[in-house]
């Protein structure tokens, strides 16, 4: 099967409401999309979200980047996946989003050709995954009113932003414990406190129920990072300082940690993430899937990861439902009584709108 056409469309599409996160607030998904045509009629597609404070990525420069090698692709053939992500390691370098853009693209071709969703191709563990969803930081009041309205929609796994200001966190969280007895409770400081800070917070949430906590400190601090984790009464969980493989064994090489959240802008891709579960299991380590604020393709690509393999205990896949449109028409993620599962649709099982993606250009 050769690559007839690969394009790039550079999309914005606005959230119904912004999120607030400790280094960040945001209004709409940033995503480029990648648009694989080939011989036989068959399309695939990936998404890529460059986020500066995460990826170190610019949109506008992964863009001209990723246009410039899909160029090259024409001709292609799809067998030749893995020696073309070879190529685009190096052509992308430090584009860790445009990546899995194109990874993702070409493992939509695979499983399509396959006749098979993605997730069964890749270990096929589970039908589904239990959701979550994320608050950002809000006021006490919102915070609680939020809660009540998920609690409402069957979602029962929140996950609350933390890290601005540590006596307010404890405040809200307490809060939300109190008045909600029987959720469950993720908690996100992102890199928010420093070592001192995050064992006063994790200490006086002992007696919360509190599932874990994700990155408390600065993502380079990972010696600070193990110390937390070791003194925390709940699990603590490496995020932003878990970017793929190469982080991975840096923290690897200093001690251990409960659990590490992939999300595919981080990592590369599909293909990377996959081998980064298989090496955290093999350390006890656990997996979670997140994701940035995403469409409804790459929230799919995330979830066939996250339904491969049973080394993936939590999912933090919402970033596409607070969006104003939805550039997949048929398939996809689905989200019902607080679960999220793929369609069984062979590949990644979406069908895009393409009128959406030139509606929503920004170029
Ligand atoms: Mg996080």
């Amino acid at each position: 099967m050769k690559i007839t056409n690969a394009s790039v469309f550079s999309i914005s599409v606005p959230k119904k409401s912004a999120f607030a996160v400790a280094y960040a607030v945001r209004v709409a998904a940033e995503s480029l999309i990648v648009k694989l045509e080939t011989d036989t009629g068959l399309i695939g597609f990936g998404e890529a979200v460059p986020v500066k404070e995460v990826t170190g990525e610019d949109k506008n420069q992964v863009y001209i980047k990723l246009k410039e090698f899909c160029s090259l692709l024409k001709g292609c053939d799809l067998k030749e996946h893995p020696a073309i992500m070879m190529k685009a390691e190096s052509f992308l370098k430090d584009m860790p989003s445009a990546c899995s853009a194109l990874d993702s693209a070409f493992w939509d071709l695979t499983g399509q050709t396959q006749n098979k969703p993605l997730y069964q191709i890749w270990g096929g563990a589970k039908e589904y995954c239990l959701a979550s969803q994320s608050l950002g930081i809000l006021s006490l009041e919102e915070t609680l009113s939020e809660t009540k309205k998920y609690v409402e929609q069957g979602i029962t796994h929140l996950k609350y932003k933390i890290g601005l200001d540590k006596e307010a966190d404890l405040k809200r969280i307490k809060q939300v414990r109190d008045q909600f007895p029987n959720i469950t409770i993720y908690l996100d400081a992102n890199q928010g406190y420093s070592v001192h800070e995050a064992m006063f917070v994790t200490e006086s949430l002992a007696d919360y129920k509190i599932e874990f906590m994700e990155q408390p400190v600065a993502k380079e601090d990972l010696k600070g990072l193990i110390t937390v984790a070791r003194h925390s009464p709940f699990a603590i969980v490496a995020d932003e300082a878990i970017q793929g493989m190469e982080s991975l064994d840096k923290l690897l090489a200093l001690g251990t940690i409960p659990m590490i959240n992939i999300k595919l802008m981080k990592c590369g891709g599909p293909s990377k993430a996959l081998k980064m579960i298989q090496k955290a299991n093999e350390y006890n380590i656990k997996c979670m899937i997140g994701c940035m604020i995403e469409t409804r393709l790459g929230i799919t690509t995330g979830l066939h990861v996250a339904q491969a393999s049973n080394n993936v205990y939590y999912i933090d896949l919402d970033g596409c439902w607070d969006l104003n449109f939805d550039i997949v028409k048929k398939d996809g993620a689905n989200l019902h009584d607080g679960k999220e599962f793929v369609s069984l649709a062979p590949g990644l099982g979406v069908c895009i709108d393409e009128e959406l993606l030139r509606k929503f250009s920004d170029k």
